[in-house]
């Protein structure tokens, strides 16, 4: 997963472009990179690890120009080297053209296959690299026809912000899988995955580019157009981001993410009331829907578990041993809160049930006496070609378990997940969500090799 930021006609936008960084941090924490252009040259720093320690002060004044797009990352295509850092950057025709990008195209094997026969060279393992490839063979001139010629070339999941010189260009596919939205600062406009990074920036909130839109931004002027495919796709918004990955100070599809947390935590105590000294989350990403949840069926909320809050997102660390660790550091539990108490533990998602099975344990070794877990999503089977890092269906231990054997193997009381209808029930527009993680139904054709090794 990845987070995008970019800003045109602003005499910091470096400044602005580490700010949307720093706000996005949570969408990706093994790289990150900026690159601005000053109307004679461009300039790029990128590196592993988190923004803050990659761009101190010097570095943002060295990142000189009006123009700056950025991206932090997880690597869910492309190996986690620094040569797979984003943005991604050429010069054609004496101007830089760069892009960040979030989402994972479905059609990479085709496109490669297209572009090597026809004599290209690839430096990175990266999908963006191809849209750059397309770009610069493109013919025309104008910037609406050439991006919208090549962006109708790809399938699957996009959202793009690209430096074209002074032009900022942002898109997002026809469907809509990862978010993308647009706000003013003065003079300048702003694109940012989520709007908790307009909120650093101070820019306001204008509103969400919208699935299949191309914006083209030239001083302070805004150009929209649509892709062709725009009108025949069916919306399918990744569910997921409002059940975890986006934060929930940020406003996507259409929605407050909190909000939306605490009314499928409020749908799940619906579906699945216990009874209780307690509700509790597991921190961080638990905490909305079980206040959701407790206010429902109106019983006391506790926090018995606290987080440390110098430790990132662990769920993407090389190895079982190390996300086993990492898990034990990142969250203790509160003797004094639990003991004796008979508990409802709510969280947002099971995957492998790593997190799950070491911290039921754990409060159990607190003193809890009883423990009921409830989950605010569906369970999670099928994994995901559209940019978030869910396994194979052999790592997804909903895939091939029964709810009860996963209640056995976490050693929980009892344990019970939102229905998928329930969990679309709580949604504005319940159409409009893509829910292949939890239903298999694919809204756009999945690439056959992978498939062929992640669906077995
Ligand atoms: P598990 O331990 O079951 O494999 O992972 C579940 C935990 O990981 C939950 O606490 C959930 O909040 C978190 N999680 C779910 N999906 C993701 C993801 O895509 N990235 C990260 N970093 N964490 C995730
Ligand atoms: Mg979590």
């Amino acid at each position: 997963m990845c987070g995008i930021i970019g800003i045109s006609n602003h005499p910091e936008a470096s400044k602005i472009a580490f700010l949307g960084l720093y706000a996005l941090q949570h969408r990706g924490e093994e790289a990150a990179g900026i690159i601005s252009y000053d109307g004679k040259e461009a300039h790029v720093i990128k590196q592993q690890g988190l923004v803050a320690d990659i761009f101190d002060e010097s570095a943002i004044l060295n990142l000189k120009g009006n123009t700056a797009i950025g991206h932090c990352r997880y690597s869910t295509t492309g190996s986690s080297t620094y040569k797979n850092v984003q943005p991604f950057f050429v010069t054609h025709r004496k101007r830089p053209i760069a892009v960040a990008h979030n989402g994972n195209l479905t059609n990479i094997e085709d496109l490669y296959q297209r572009l090597e026969e026809s004599g290209s060279i690839f430096q990175t393992t990266m999908d963006s690299e191809l849209i750059v490839h397309l770009l610069v063979r493109s013919k025309g001139n104008e910037l609406k026809a050439w991006f919208i010629d090549v962006l109708s070339q790809l399938e699957g999941a996009f959202s793009l912000v690209f430096l074209v010189g002074d032009t900022l260009v942002g898109a997002r596919d026809p469907q809509g899988f990862r978010p993308l939205c647009l706000g003013k600062l003065g003079d300048s406009y702003v694109l940012a995955s989520e709007s908790c990074a307009l909120d650093l920036t101070r820019a306001e909130f204008i509103r969400e580019i919208e699935p299949g839109e191309i914006v083209i931004i030239s001083g302070n002027k805004i150009e929209s157009c649509f892709l062709p495919k725009q009108k025949e796709a069916r919306r399918a918004q990744c569910i997921f981001e409002n059940v975890y990955f986006a934060r929930p100070d940020s406003h996507i599809f259409d929605d407050n993410v909190y909000s939306v947390r605490k009314r499928l935590g409020a749908q799940l105590a619906k579906e699945h009331p216990a009874q209780a000294d307690f509700v509790m989350p597991i921190p961080d990403s638990g905490m909305y829907a079980a206040l959701g949840y407790a206010q429902e069926l109106e019983i006391p909320f506790e926090v018995g578990m606290i987080r440390n809050h110098y430790i990132g997102r662990t769920f993407i660390q090389p190895t079982q041993f190390l996300r086993d660790f990492r898990v034990t550091v990142k969250l203790n539990p509160i003797r004094d809160v639990l003991k004796d108490k008979k508990i409802i533990v709510v969280e947002d998602s099971i995957v492998r049930g790593t997190t799950s099975r070491s911290r039921i344990e754990a409060l159990r070794q607190a003193g809890a006496k009883e423990i009921h877990m409830r989950i605010s999503c569906p369970p999670i089977k099928w994994p995901c070609f559209y940019g978030i890092d869910f396994p194979s269906r052999k790592e997804l231990i909903a895939s091939g378990h029964a709810i009860k054997d996963i209640a056995n193997f976490i050693k929980v009381d009892s344990l019970e997940y939102l229905s998928l209808e329930g969990m679309l029930s709580v949604m504005k527009s319940s159409r409009e969500f893509c829910t292949a993680c939890f239903s298999g139904d694919y809204p756009v054709r999945v690439p056959e090799t992978q498939s062929k090794y992640l669906l077995e």
